[in-house]
C-alpha cells in the first residue's frame, strides 16, 4: 500500500474512466512524445565486467551529453576520475569501458538535457549501492554467495492455492526485547535458531516453522528512500513503500550498509535460511511510484519517460504518493520485469506482491508472470488490484481485481471477504459478518467462493463487486488484515469496545476461521496469531517501534490463539478441500445451506463434498455464526465428527461426535466431518 491511504475503491474507478485503446496513444498528449523513444533491453544496462574490464551503458535517449563519474568512496570525496559516454541513436543509450575490474569503486552517471545538468545518479540499474545509495557500488556477486547457495531452492508449489502467507516487516518480527533475537530489525534476524522469548516461546523462524505457513511476505526491502543508513543509531522505523533503488537491498536491514556487499550477502543468508526451514520468500515491489518525483532515478536518468504526466505536463498520481510510474512505456515494462527476474534469480524469491498493481497494465502483468514462470513454475505473483487515484491509463488496461480474469498466474487481494468479515477498513467502528452486522452474508460468501461464478451466490447483493470477477480460485487472496489500517486486535478493540479481549479474540477466530477455510489463497498479517496490536494506529507507517514492533510475550499470554491459528493452518495443508484448483470444481463440490439472512442474519453454512479436490474426508461441513446468538443448525443424516468448535480445534476431527440439529455457539466456527 501507499503512505497516504487515500485508497478509492475500484469500482468507482472503473465507472469513473472509458477509452479502449490499447497503445500510448490513449494517454495524455504529454506523454505521446515517450512513444516513440528507441528502447534497449539488453543484460548490460548500467555496468558490465568482463575480463577486459568495466563497462557502462546507460539509456538515456534524448541526453545532450553523460558523464560517468567514478568514486573511491560511497559517500563524500570528488570523483577519481569523469568520463564523457558515447551516444548511440539506434538504441538511445551511452557508453564508456575501462580496461580494468573496477571492483570496489562507486559511480554515478550525470546528465544533460534541454541545456542543463541533472543531479548525479546511480542510474536505475544498481545492484549494489553506498550507503543511502546516492552511488552505485561495483561488487563481485559470486562472492555474496552463502555456502550451499547453488543448491538453495525454496518450495514447491503445484498450485498457488497452497500458499500460506504471513505478511512481516523486517521490524516489527524482531526489535522487540522479548524476540530474543540478536540481530533486531535486521535481515539476519531470520537467520537465528532456538531464539525464545522471555517465557520460554519459540519466537523467529522457529516461531515461523512452529506455526506452519508457507511463505513469508516481507514489506519493501529493495533500498528505500526514508532511512537514514548513515545514522541507524536513531532506530528509524519506515514501512518502505518510497523507492529509491529497485535492484538493490535496503541498507538498514543489513548490519553495515556502508560496504555495498554486506547486505546483498546477509539478505541471501535470510532466503537461504527461510529455504532450509521450507519457507518461501515473496518481496512486496512497489514499481508503481518513486519517492521523490524530480529527483527520482528516473527523473535523472531519462527525464519525463518513466513517469505518466496529465495533459498539462503535471505528474498523475494514481499512487496518492506524488506520481505514477508508465509500464505502458516498452522501457519502463522492460524494466519491471527484467527487475523481478533479477530477484528471482539472484536472490531465489520465490513470490512478488505488487503494491497497487493496478498502477501497471495488464499486458505487463502478464509478461511479468510468464517470464517468472520460466524461471521457476513455483513463483506466485499476486497484487493490489485498486490504485490510490485517477490515472491516465484507461480503466479497462489497469490491473485492476476486476480485470483479473484478463491476466494468467495472477491474484489479487479480496477486499469483498476483508470488509465483509471485520467491518469497513477506514471506518473503525464498523462491524462485519464476524462481529455481529448484517447485511454481509452475501459478500462473505464471494470471498468464500474466491469470487468465482457460483450457483448459489448473488453477486448484486455484494458490498464491493457485483460480478464473478475471478475464473480461478488460483487468482484470489483472502484476508482480514494486513500492515495497512488497524490491526486485526485494533480493529475488534474500536469495533467492539465494551466486550472483553477474550470477546474479540473469539471473533478473531472466527475471522481467521473464514479466511483459511475459503477457497483461493489465505495470508494473514504477522503476530496476529498471538492477538498483536498497534496501539490503535492505523497508518503505522513511520511509528516508533514502540507502535509497530511484536511484543513476543504475548505468545505466552495468548497461546490459545497461537494454538488455534496453528490448528487452522495444519487443517488447511492436509485438506485439498479448502484448496481447489479450478471454479467448476468449486461450483460442484461447494453447497451452501439455504439460510434466511433477513431472519437468521451472520448465519453461513456450507458442505464440502463428495471428496473434493481429493480430499481423504468424504464432506466438510463448515459453519460460521457472526451473531452475538447461540444458533442452530440441522446437519444431514448421519454422524459427523467435529473439527473445530467454540474455539477450539483439532485437525484430526477428535472433537467428539455430532448429528441431528447442532448448536453454533456465539461469534464462533463449527466444522464438521464425515
Ligand atoms: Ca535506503
Amino acid at each position: 500500500m501507499n503512505r497516504t491511504m487515500t485508497m478509492l475503491s475500484a469500482a468507482l474507478i472503473v465507472s469513473g474512466i472509458g477509452g479502449i485503446c490499447p497503445t500510448v496513444s490513449a494517454r495524455s498528449s504529454y506523454d505521446q512524445k515517450f512513444a516513440d523513444y528507441p528502447t534497449y533491453n539488453g543484460e548490460d544496462l548500467e555496468l558490465s565486467i568482463d575480463s577486459k574490464g568495466t563497462h557502462f551503458r546507460l539509456w538515456s535517449p534524448k541526453a545532450e551529453e553523460v558523464v560517468l563519474c567514478l568514486y573511491s568512496t560511497g559517500l563524500n570525496g570528488e570523483p577519481y576520475e569523469s568520463i564523457p559516454m558515447t551516444f548511440h541513436p539506434e538504441n538511445g543509450t551511452w557508453t564508456a569501458s575501462v580496461d580494468r575490474q573496477l571492483y570496489g569503486k562507486f559511480y554515478t552517471f550525470k546528465v544533460k538535457q534541454d541545456g542543463k545538468w541533472l543531479s548525479e545518479t546511480p542510474g536505475v540499474w544498481a545492484k549494489a549501492v553506498g550507503a543511502n545509495g546516492k552511488r552505485a557500488a561495483i561488487i563481485d556477486f559470486a562472492k555474496t554467495n552463502p555456502e550451499g547457495w547453488d543448491k538453495d531452492k525454496g518450495p514447491q508449489v503445484d498450485n498457488f492455492t497452497d500458499v500460506i502467507v504471513y505478511e512481516m516487516h523486517h521490524r516489527d518480527f524482531s526489535m522487540s526485547p522479548t524476540s530474543g533475537i540478536a540481530n533486531k530489525g535486521k535481515f539476519l534476524a531470520l537467520t537465528e535458531q532456538g531464539t525464545t522469548s522471555p517465557e520460554g516461546e519459540k519466537t523467529g523462524i522457529d516461531h515461523l516453522k512452529e506455526l506452519g505457513v508457507t511463505h513469508v511476505h516481507i514489506l519493501p526491502s529493495y533500498d528505500y528512500n526514508s532511512v537514514d543508513e548513515t545514522n541507524l543509531q536513531d532506530n528509524t522505523y519506515n514501512w518502505g513503500y518510497d523507492p529509491q533503488n529497485y535492484n538493490a537491498p535496503e541498507g538498514s536491514y543489513s548490519t553495515n550498509p556502508s560496504d555495498p556487499s554486506t547486505r546483498v550477502k546477509e539478505m541471501k543468508e535470510m532466503v537461504k535460511a527461510l529455504h532450509d526451514a521450507g519457507i518461501g520468500v515473496i518481496m512486496d515491489v512497489v514499481y508503481n511510484h518513486t519517492a521523490e518525483n524530480d529527483g527520482s532515478n528516473f527523473e535523472l536518468t531519462t527525464p519525463g519517460y518513466y513517469h505518466r504526466h496529465w495533459d498539462d505536463g503535471r505528474y498523475s498520481d494514481a499512487s496518492g504518493c506524488g506520481n505514477e510510474t508508465a509500464s505502458d512505456l516498452q522501457q519502463m515494462r522492460d524494466y519491471i520485469i527484467n527487475s523481478v527476474k533479477y530477484w528471482a534469480k539472484e536472490y531465489h524469491i520465490d513470490g512478488f506482491r505488487f503494491d497497487l498493481m493496478a498502477i501497471h497494465d495488464t499486458e505487463t502483468m502478464n509478461q511479468v508472470a510468464a517470464e517468472l514462470k520460466k524461471i521457476n513454475p513455483s513463483i506466485f505473483v499476486y497484487g493490489e488490484g485498486w490504485t490510490a487515484g485517477d490515472s491516465p491509463l484507461p480503466a479497462d488496461q489497469r490491473a485492476l481485481k476486476e480485470n483479473v480474469a484478463k491476466m494468467t498466474n495472477i491474484a489479487v487481494f479480496s477486499d469483498d471477504l476483508r470488509d465483509a468479515v471485520k467491518g469497513h477498513y477506514s471506518n473503525a467502528e464498523d462491524r462485519g459478518f464476524a462481529t455481529g452486522k448484517p447485511g454481509n452474508e452475501e459478500t462473505v460468501k464471494i470471498g468464500i467462493v474466491a469470487a468465482t461464478a457460483h450457483p448459489q451466490v448473488n453477486y448484486k447483493k455484494g458490498n464491493n463487486s457485483k460480478f464473478p470477477y475471478a475464473t480461478s480460485p488460483e487468482m484470489i487472496v483472502n484476508y482480514v488484515s494486513c500492515h495497512d489500517d488497524l490491526t486485526l486486535t485494533d480493529k475488534l478493540r474500536k469495533s467492539m469496545p465494551d466486550a472483553t479481549d477474550e470477546e474479540r479474540m473469539a471473533a478473531a477466530k472466527l475471522a481467521q476461521t473464514i479466511v483459511f477455510t475459503s477457497q483461493g489463497t489465505p495470508f494473514m498479517f504477522a503476530g496476529e496469531e498471538i492477538f498483536r496490536d498497534k496501539k490503535g494506529v492505523h497508518n503505522s507507517y513511520k511509528s516508533p517501534d514502540s507502535i509497530n514492533a511484536i511484543d513476543w510475550s504475548l505468545k505466552a499470554a495468548n497461546r490459545d490463539q497461537m494454538d488455534y491459528y496453528k490448528g487452522l493452518i495444519a487443517l488447511r495443508k492436509e485438506h485439498p478441500a479448502f484448496r481447489m484448483t479450478s471454479a467448476e470444481q468449486i461450483a460442484k463440490h461447494l453447497v451452501f445451506d439455504k439460510i434466511d439472512s433477513e431472519k437468521t442474519p451472520n448465519l453461513i453454512s456450507y458442505t464440502l463434498k463428495d471428496n473434493a479436490n481429493g480430499d481423504t474426508w468424504k464432506d466438510i461441513k463448515v459453519i460460521f455464526n457472526g451473531s452475538d446468538e447461540s444458533r442452530t443448525v440441522k446437519l444431514p443424516a448421519g454422524v459427523w465428527q467435529t473439527v473445530a468448535k467454540d474455539g477450539k480445534i483439532d485437525p484430526q476431527g477428535g472433537l467428539g461426535a455430532m448429528s441431528g440439529n447442532v448448536t453454533i455457539g456465539p461469534r464462533s466456527a463449527l466444522i464438521l466431518k464425515r
